[in-house]
């Protein structure tokens, strides 16, 4: 019997793809790799990968739609998302949250920074999050303490935009009338 595929990598551009696949498997991981959308969601239905890093630029679909799509999948809805961006700006990080990524990385990124975050990622359950603080990526946001914590930094938010920001996060996979 073949092993459990433990990471999914989709990725158009074939040198990084090939890359990312070699060194995650000198890391130990059985990887599947897909260049575009329709065969990355093709193998992450017959696989069911723990875990799925997901290119942002896709020639067929972008990857927040493959993520929203894996999210309407009762098959895949557990997967865990990486989104691999070579963008920096905080609204795309956003839009990749809300469409339900679990974690971000930024091209360029160092390949054994990405293999101890799949680690992580497969050794945690996917579970409901704490209700007193909840983590995206590098924004966590801290309820009981009114806290919002981006990257290390405290964020200086208004009271308003901190109950926003904290009804958004409680209930990521949907969307709200204004
Ligand atoms: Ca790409």
């Amino acid at each position: 019997m073949a092993d459990a595929v433990s990471v999914l990598v989709v990725e158009d551009e074939d040198d990084i793809r090939n890359l990312v696949a070699l060194n995650l498997r000198r890391s130990g991981f059985n990887v599947l790799t897909a260049g575009d959308g329709e065969t990355a969601l093709a193998l992450a239905r017959e696989h069911v990968p723990p875990v799925v890093l997901l290119d942002l630029m896709l020639p067929d679909m972008s990857g927040t739609e493959i993520c929203q799509a894996l999210r309407a999948d009762s098959k895949t809805q557990g997967v865990y998302v990486i989104m691999v961006t070579a963008r920096t700006e905080e609204s795309d990080r956003i839009a990749g949250f809300e469409v339900g990524a679990d974690d971000y990385v930024t091209k360029p990124f160092s390949a054994r920074e990405l293999a101890a975050r799949i680690a992580a990622m497969r050794r945690r359950p996917r579970a409901a999050p704490d209700p007193e603080t909840w983590d995206f990526g590098s924004l966590r946001i801290d309820v009981a303490a009114r806290e919002t914590i981006l990257d290390g930094q405290v964020l200086d938010l208004t009271r308003l935009e901190f109950d926003l920001l904290a009804k958004l996060a409680s209930e990521p996979r949907r969307a709200f009338s204004r």
